[in-house]
């Protein structure tokens, strides 16, 4: 299809959203972003892209400024949580760059990106409800007529108006996992530019410098049968955070006692949607595939996502035939990635200390015999390009 002054609107300014509209509007396309909040703003924690991420960022022309914003890693560290000991090294730069990124920063490339390339958009609009019973999606905002529109990417997340209007409203289960997470300013370089994982006895934490490590991104994950509220801007009790990981040792400890700041939250699982689009209209990012935050994806997901549904809009000959096939290549990815994150909490989190033992050992036996027998097993996730479609 001629993508050439078509209509096409975004809901949510995320990192899907933003992707998709500087995508469709590189192709020409006349794009309309639509953000409840008050300006493209994103919460302070940060994000790790691995290639198959980076890709997109790249093919978006926005390889160069994302490397200016993001801190190369190697890859990842398994540490034991009492004396911060090595017990696995993931070196996964073989696989290509992995940026360590503050998600302001990220949001901040993405949407000059987009401004860049002729987006509009109309910020500070709630979308209350999409309704879905003509060829054009409408959408309804408080105090305001209902508008149709031509065309509609559903962008807006975990509580996402379109998901629900496809396939009603869901009910998420929650994992009985709840996480916290902080920012601490760093001694510029005095934490390795790796994603250090602290794994202990029904919890673990997971640290990484980012902004030319002067910035600690910590985030800890504590199995527990109270659940916290989902969604990740709940403050928390920075005393109970400690507490909580009060069993971990040098250097996590040190780290949290200068915590002043952190949020909580309760992790839920939901399942990918059945559904991804209705007459003209289609989901994106965690919209379609909210994922656990286990395996570092979720805003990976989102850019692949991106791509691909601005590339099957530009090459079939319909929007039905472009947005099935969109949907072919999307969902069995999607569901892939978030039961291997799901699965990765229950190895982190070995309680029992025996079984622990045995299974660390075990782990750095590998580690040296055979280091690339456990980095191969991510191949299919890191090198997977959306771009050589
Ligand atoms: C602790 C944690 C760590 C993570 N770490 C990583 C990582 O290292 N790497 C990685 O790739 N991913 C990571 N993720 C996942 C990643 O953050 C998300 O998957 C990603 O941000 C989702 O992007 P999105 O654009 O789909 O949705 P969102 O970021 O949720 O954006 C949705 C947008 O839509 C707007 N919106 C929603 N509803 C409406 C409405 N009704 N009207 C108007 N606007 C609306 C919202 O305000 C928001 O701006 C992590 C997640 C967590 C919780």
């Amino acid at each position: 299809m001629n993508l050439i002054g078509r209509e096409i609107t975004i809901l949510g300014a995320g990192v899907a959203g933003l992707a998709a509209a500087r995508a469709l509007a590189m192709r020409g396309a006349s794009v309309r972003v639509i953000e409840q909040a008050p300006e493209v703003t994103e919460v302070g924690a940060g994000l790790q892209i691995s290639p198959n991420g980076g890709v997109v960022l790249e093919a978006l022309g926005l390889g160069k400024a994302f490397e200016e914003i993001s801190t190369a890693s190697r890859g990842a560290v398994l540490r034991d949580y009492a004396r911060g000991a090595e017990v696995l090294r993931l070196d996964l730069a073989k696989f290509g760059r992995f940026g360590l990124v503050h998600r302001a920063d990220l949001i901040g490339v993405l949407e000059q990106g987009a401004r860049e390339a002729g987006v509009r958009f109309d910020l500070g609009v709630h979308v209350a409800s999409v309704h879905l019973n003509s060829r054009e999606p409408v959408i309804f905002v408080d105090g305001k007529d209902p508008e149709r529109l031509p065309f509609l990417i559903a962008a807006d997340g975990l509580h996402s108006r379109l998901r629900a209007a496809l396939s009603g409203e869901s009910t998420p289960e929650f994992t009985g996992h709840v996480a916290w997470r902080a920012l601490l300013p760093i001694e510029k370089g005095s934490v390795a530019p790796e994603a250090h994982v602290f794994m202990g006895p029904g919890k673990h934490l997971v640290a990484y410098p980012l902004r030319d490590g002067t910035l600690l991104n910590l985030v800890g994950v504590q199995e527990r049968r109270e659940w916290a509220e989902e969604g990740w801007n709940h403050r928390g009790d920075p005393d109970t955070f400690r507490k909580v990981f009060s069993d971990f040792g040098h250097p996590v400890r040190g780290w949290l006692e200068q915590v002043q700041d952190v949020m909580v939250w309760g992790l839920f699982k939901h399942p990918v949607a059945t559904e991804w689009y209705g007459w003209n209209a289609v989901l994106a990012g965690d919209a379609a595939h909210p994922t656990l935050p286990f395996l570092a994806q979720g805003a990976c997901l989102g850019l692949e996502d991106a791509w691909v549904l601005a590339h099957a809009l530009a090459t079939h000959d319909s929007v039905a035939a472009a947005l099935a096939w969109y949907q072919d290549i999307r969902a069995p990815r999607a569901r892939r990635i978030v039961d291997a994150a799901t699965s990765n909490a229950r190895n982190y989190h070995l309680r029992a200390a025996p079984i622990r033992a045995i299974a660390h050992t075990g782990l750095r036996m590998i580690g040296q015999a055979s280091p690339d027998f456990m980095v191969d097993r991510f191949e299919w996730l890191y090198t997977h390009d959306v771009t050589a479609y």
